[in-house]
């Protein structure tokens, strides 16, 4: 569960990314973000990993305050939460599992992953969460001879080799043509109803939302002002979220 209470963010800049966004999100679901560019999305997301310290407020994942720093905290809530990313950063000249494998360090502690070797065990799981992303017969292919939505779906592998509780991903396919744009939600929407593993992201498009999520949160100007089960949002309230 994910506890979002009274969380601001100001940017040294001065700009207010966050004001006042008050969330809570069940373990399980699948929500949708959706709001104009600069909106905060980002702002939001990295809030929950911990790559943005909020100015004000708290979040909570399954009981692990983000933010309360102390190495072992920090690894235990990193290894809780998979990231993927736009432009998928995937390491280009490695292999896909070697990409893969990497999600396998964000929770080691940097003076052991140095040094570390990977077990059969690691490697074993690596090419588990390639099958689950239906990419297995690449595991031995440099990861930029894929297409972007197989990049994409490699990042989501490396995510889920962490064994996530969550999994984030800010503006997933604003790289991708529409074809593999769906493909990379159906593969999301599978980790969700299959692992069970709560899914929070962020998309410019307002159709493949409406057709993934269950649940749509509305953000403008830094604030939460739409959040609604996919089934009751109307035409009004995406307008409402866009057009004010
Ligand atoms: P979205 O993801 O909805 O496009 P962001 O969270 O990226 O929104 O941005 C929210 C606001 O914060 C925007 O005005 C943006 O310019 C600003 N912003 C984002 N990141 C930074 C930063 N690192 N420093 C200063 N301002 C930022
Ligand atoms: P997005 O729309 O995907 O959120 P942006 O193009 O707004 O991405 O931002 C790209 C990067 O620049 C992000 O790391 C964001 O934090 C940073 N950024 C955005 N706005 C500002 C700003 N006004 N000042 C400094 N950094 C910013």
């Amino acid at each position: 569960m994910i506890r979002i209470t009274g969380l601001y963010k100001e940017y040294p800049n001065g700009v207010q990314a966050l004001c006042d966004v008050n969330l809570e999100i069940g373990n399980g679901e699948f929500v949708v973000l959706l709001g104009p560019s600069g909106a905060g999305k980002s702002t939001l997301l990295r809030c929950i990993n911990g790559l943005v310290r909020p100015t004000a407020g708290q979040v909570e994942v399954n009981g692990v305050q983000v933010g309360a720093e102390n190495g072992s905290n920090l690894r235990k809530l990193r290894r809780q939460i998979g990231m993927i990313f736009q432009q998928f950063n995937l390491v280009k000249r490695l292999r896909v599992l070697d990409n893969v494998l990497c999600g396998r360090l964000a929770y080691t502690p940097l003076w052991s992953s140095c040094f570390r070797f990977f077990s059969r065990r690691d490697v074993e799981l690596a090419k588990s969460c390639l099958e689950r992303v239906g990419l297995i017969d690449k595991a031995y292919q440099r990861a930029d001879q894929l297409s972007g939505g197989q990049q994409q779906r490699v990042g989501i592998a490396r995510a889920l080799v962490q064994q996530p509780a969550v999994l984030l991903a800010d503006e997933p396919l604003a790289s991708l043509d529409p074809r593999s744009s769906r493909t990379v939600m159906e593969t999301l929407r599978e980790i969700n109803c299959q692992d069970h593993i709560t899914v929070i992201v962020s998309l410019h498009d307002v159709d493949l939302a409406m057709e993934f999520a269950r649940r749509v949160v509305g953000i403008r100007e830094g604030s939460v002002i739409m959040d609604k089960p996919v089934s009751q949002v109307t035409r009004k309230d995406l307008e409402y979220v866009y057009d004010g």
